[in-house]
Parts: structure tokens; sequence; C-alpha cells
């Protein structure tokens, strides 16, 4: 078994990204930006905008937090996202998620200039991906399609299984991984909560990509001997043990699991360090007019 190391790919990554903003800066006279917006004061966003934010700061990006309360109406926070899109300076921007219930998310990510949507959550972002067009890939899978070719993991002709059909991490991946592409060409099944006999589907992955959101869900029944693994799940479980009284699990149940696979990404340091490479590598595409002109 082979431990896919996302904190060291990621950091590697960051170290090269970081010279070419040098380059960048030299050259056209401005620093890439990435913005953020953060409503309410989930505990869970905040990390994750802090964890962005710290990002851009390592590889020489000016960022920008727009804090916003949790009860903001869906009018101010469109009229937020509406100054993003006409600010010049701003090459990228996110709203992150989730978002209270009173706010409609659908139109949230539809008010996004899809050439600043560096989450590539808008539907023209998603729907140039399927295409096969230049796009700004969603983030998450962006980061695994990274992981994969990092560690040399061999896609064309290899049965994938996808655990989840969220429009952020399981139907994308799908996608992407079936397309005809480097790290594409893959036979991929996507699986999901009304999946018949899914023990026996997930049995069936060379390659298994758990999106699901429920802590050790992927047991080691479910796992052929010498598949690849990859854990997005991020969930806290309560552990006495642990110094906050709780610590983070994917959707693998990773030790056993472990046992079985040829390569297993680990929870935390696995996909989630990808997640913000994928939203830093988009947004200097977006500075450098790579998708959109
Ligand atoms: P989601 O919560 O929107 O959807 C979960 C999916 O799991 C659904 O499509 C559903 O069909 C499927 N599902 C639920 N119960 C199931 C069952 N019993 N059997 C089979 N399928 C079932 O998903 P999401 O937003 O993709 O998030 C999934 C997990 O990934 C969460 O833990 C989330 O925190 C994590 N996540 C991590 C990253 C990262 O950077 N690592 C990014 C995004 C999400």
């Amino acid at each position: 078994m082979k431990l896919i190391d996302g904190k060291a790919v990621s950091e590697e990554l960051k170290n090269a990204l970081k010279q070419d903003v040098l380059d960048y800066r030299k050259k056209s006279g401005r620093v890439p930006h990435l913005a953020a917006i953060l409503v309410g004061d989930n505990p869970a966003s905040k990390a994750y905008v802090g964890n962005k934010v710290r990002a851009c700061e390592q590889v020489g990006y000016k960022s920008t937090l727009v804090k916003l309360d949790d009860n903001i109406t869906q009018a101010r926070l469109l009229e937020e996202i509406r100054k993003l899109n006409e600010d010049p300076d701003v090459d990228g921007f996110i709203v992150q998620l989730p978002l209270p219930k009173h706010i409609n998310e659908t139109e949230v990510t539809l008010a996004i200039d899809h050439k600043k949507d560096v989450d590539g959550f808008h539907p023209v972002n998603f729907g140039r991906m399927a295409q096969g067009m230049p796009a700004f890939l969603p983030a998450t899978p962006y980061g695994i399609l990274l992981l994969l070719e990092r560690y040399n993991i061999e896609t064309a002709g290899k049965h994938v299984v996808v655990v989840g059909r969220s429009n952020i991490v399981g139907t994308p991946i799908s996608i992407l991984l079936s397309r005809k592409s480097k790290s594409g060409d893959a036979t991929v099944t996507l699986a999901h909560s009304r999946t018949k006999n899914l023990a026996d589907v997930v049995r069936l992955g060379d390659i298994v990509v758990a999106a699901i959101g429920i802590p050790g869900f992927i047991t080691e029944d479910m796992i052929k001997i010498g598949a690849v693994v990859i854990d997005v799940g991020i969930n806290r479980v309560e552990d006495e043990s642990a110094p906050k009284g709780s610590r983070l699990v994917g959707d693998v149940d990773f030790e056993p699991v472990r046992g079985k696979s040829s390569y297993i990404t680990p929870v935390p340091g696995g996909v989630g360090p990808m997640t913000v490479m994928g939203l830093l590598l988009n947004t200097f595409k977006s500075a450098n007019k790579e998708i959109y002109s």
C-alpha cells in the first residue's frame, strides 16, 4: 500500500506556483487576486476559508475576505457578488458553501460571473468541462486529477466507481475520469443513495472515489485487493482522546481498507489540500486569461 500524500504534493505545487507568480508579477506589474465571501460563522467554513487565505499568502496572491452576517438577505449577498464581478482587480472569487437555509444557493451560483468562477460551480464551466472545452474545473475534482497524475496512476481502461453524485464532487469527477483525456478514458460507474447492492458495485472498482459524507462508510469488504482508494469525505467525529474532543475522518474505514488497497488518500492530508491547490491554479489561469480572454 502506498499513501497518496496530498499535503506533500500540494506543497510541491505551491512552490512551483510561487515562482510562476513572481514571473507573472514582474511581467504584468500586477498581483493575482482571489476573493472569498464567507456568510455566517460555521466553524468548518471558517476553517476552509482560512486555509484558502493562507494558501494565497504562501504563493504570493492578494486575497480579500468578505465576511457577511448569517442573516444577510439574498439581495445583499447578490449585491456583494455583483461588486466582485465588476471589480477589475479581482481575478476570481468563491462563495463558501454551505449557505444559510434562507439563501437560494442556485441563484448565488448563477450570479457569479463564470469568467471569475474559480470554484468551477457555474453551469457554463460545468457544461464546458463536460464537453472537454477549456473551463475552470471544480476545485476538488481538479485536485484529484492532479494527485492521480502525480502518482502516475493509470486511469485508461480502468473501472472507476464513484460513490456520491454531488454537483461539486461526485458528478464532475465521474465525467472527468470518463472523458477522452489524460487522467481520463476510464469506465465509470456513478453510485449513490439509490444504488442497489452497493458493496458489489464498489467491489468492481479498480479505482474507488468516495464522496458521501458518512464517516467510515466504505468498508474493507467493499474493496477489491489492489484498488486505488480516493477518500474525499471530511467528517468530524467525537473522540475523547483527541485534544479537541473530536477529529476528522474520511468516508473510508481507513486502517482496514489501507491494508487491501494499492494506493490510498488519508484524511486529513489527502484530497483536502489539493482542493485548495485546484482553486489557486484556477485563479492563476484566470489572471493569465487562459480559459477566457
Ligand atoms: P453531498 O453531501 O452533497 O452528497 C452526498 C452524496 O452521497 C449524495 O450524492 C448521495 O447520493 C450519496 N449518498 C448518501 N448516502 C449514501 C448511501 N447510503 N449510499 C450511497 N451513496 C450515498 O456530497 P459532497 O458535497 O460531495 O460531500 C461529500 C463529502 O466530501 C463530505 O464529507 C464533504 O465534507 C466532503 N468534501 C470534501 C472536500 C475536500 O476538499 N476534501 C470537498 C468537498 C466535499
